[in-house]
Formats: structure tokens, C-alpha cells, sequence
């Protein structure tokens, strides 16, 4: 069985006190969930420091939003793979939708941040998923499809729970309309199957889960599904009470 994974992805949000304020409503809430599922914190690299002196003896981990493929050198404003884990990272997010379409990040980007961050010994979850455009074609599978055969291509993956894929149908994120289970399920069921492709077996042992408009109401119906094996959550993910509600949710299983 695969074990849930609830992961809040903070975005551009949260000065280094109420960082620190948020992560320690989380841990007091959620520590006692953090043997059964994978809770996954991911501020800004600003506040990495502060929420890392608050995840300290908790089993909550911490994530960065984003990492360069160079481990040093002449590339002013970016952050290598060892310096994400000398931070006291052990999760990194590569490929969110945000990076891809705001910030021109491409799928050749992508994959080296993939394959960069695993041989540093951090652990990715790599977002995929469709734009409105492409969904209204019917070129949902299409377009996930080429994102997880060019992020995954010629990565060297030996433990299974070091790789997550979220998928995070664009029209879904920050919207408060997210996918139904039925339609995430039919995406994340495909989304296995192209990646056992790649992958092989690994691929069933591989965590999938779902991103877009995640709350406390949707939450549970989202899990019942076979292939959603957790959440990256944005929004609900600012506030104490919706992180941990969404986790005790995701822990009753
Ligand atoms: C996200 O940022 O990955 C996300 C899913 O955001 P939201 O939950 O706000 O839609």
C-alpha cells in the first residue's frame, strides 16, 4: 500500500514569523499523523530556516518550491540541489504549472531539476497537468502524457517513494474548481500507466496525487479514488485549521 502524502505548497507567501507561526500550527495539530502519512511543508527559500526550527523533532518535512540543476558555480540567483539540503530540505517541487508558464520553465528544465535533485538525495514531486485549452480539445492525456515521458526519460529512480507526480490541472489551481475524482482518477490512472512505461514496476509502487482547488470538503472524496494517493494543496494550505483538517482527513484512510 502506497503511504499518503499531503504536501502545501505556500507559494510566494508568508514573511519568516508567520512562517514560523503557520509550521508550528501545523506540527501542534498534525505531529501525531506524521508516521502514517508524509506531511510535506513547503514555504518560500526565505523562510526554509524559520519553518525548519519549528519542523525540528516533529516528523513534518520540508520542501522547497523550486532548485537549479547546477550543483555551483556562475548562476546568480539560483539555488543548487546541495544547498536545498543543507538547508535542511529533503522535498523538492519541480515543474509546478506557475514555473512552467509564468516563469518559460520547459520540460528539458524540468528534467534535469529531476534528475539533479535525486542524485543530491532529495526527493521531488514533479507537477503535470493540462491547461483549460488542451482539456477543452480533449487533449488532456495528450498533453500529461508528453510532460511525464520528457520529466521522467533516463531518470535513475531506485526507491519508489523518492519520486511523487502531482497532477494539477491548470484551470483547477487557485481557482476553487477542482477536477472530480471521477476525472482526476481517469487522469491519474493514465498517468501510472504512461509513467509504468518509463518506469516498469516501479511505476504501481510510485505515489500520484491530486493538486487544484483542494479543500476540506473535496478532500475525502478525492482519496476514495485508487490512483489519488494524497494532495498538493495551495490555498487551503495557508491556514493552519484547512492544512490539518485536509491531513486528519488523509490519515483516516
Ligand atoms: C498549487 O499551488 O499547487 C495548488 C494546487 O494551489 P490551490 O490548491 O490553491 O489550487
Amino acid at each position: 500500500m502506497r503511504k499518503r502524502l499531503i504536501a502545501g505548497n505556500w507559494k510566494m507567501n508568508m514573511l519568516r514569523g508567520e512562517a514560523g507561526e503557520l509550521a508550528r500550527g501545523v506540527v501542534e495539530r498534525t505531529g501525531g499523523l506524521a508516521e502514517k502519512i508524509d506531511i510535506i511543508l513547503a514555504p518560500p527559500f526565505t523562510a526554509l530556516d524559520a519553518v525548519g526550527d519549528e519542523l525540528r523533532g516533529s516528523r513534518v518535512m520540508l520542501a522547497a518550491q523550486n532548485v537549479f540543476w547546477e550543483e555551483r558555480g556562475a548562476f546568480t540567483g539560483e539555488i543548487s540541489p546541495g544547498m536545498l539540503a543543507d538547508a535542511g530540505c529533503s522535498w523538492v517541487i519541480i515543474g509546478h504549472s506557475e514555473r512552467r508558464h509564468i516563469l518559460r520553465e520547459t520540460d528539458e528544465m524540468v528534467r534535469m531539476k529531476i534528475g539533479a535533485s535525486l542524485k543530491a538525495g532529495l526527493r521531488v514531486i514533479v507537477c503535470v497537468g493540462e491547461t483549460l485549452g488542451e482539456r477543452a480539445e480533449g487533449h488532456t492525456i495528450k498533453a500529461v502524457d508528453a510532460q511525464v515521458v520528457k520529466a521522467l526519460t533516463g531518470i535513475d529512480i531506485d526507491d519508489p517513494g523518492d519520486l511523487v507526480i502531482a497532477y494539477e490541472p491548470i484551470w483547477a489551481i487557485g481557482t476553487g474548481h477542482h477536477a472530480t475524482p471521477a476525472e482526476a482518477e481517469f487522469v491519474q490512472s493514465a498517468i501510472r500507466e504512461i509513467a509504468g512505461n518509463i518506469l516498469g514496476d516501479l511505476a504501481a509502487r510510485i505515489r500520484i496525487v491530486y493538486g487544484g482547488s483542494v479543500n476540506e470538503e473535496n478532500i475525502r472524496d478525492l482519496l476514495a479514488e485508487p490512483d489519488i494517493d494524497g494532495a498538493l494543496v495551495g490555498g487551503a494550505s495557508l491556514k493552519a485549521e484547512s492544512m490539518a483538517s485536509i491531513v486528519e482527513t488523509a490519515g483516516e484512510q
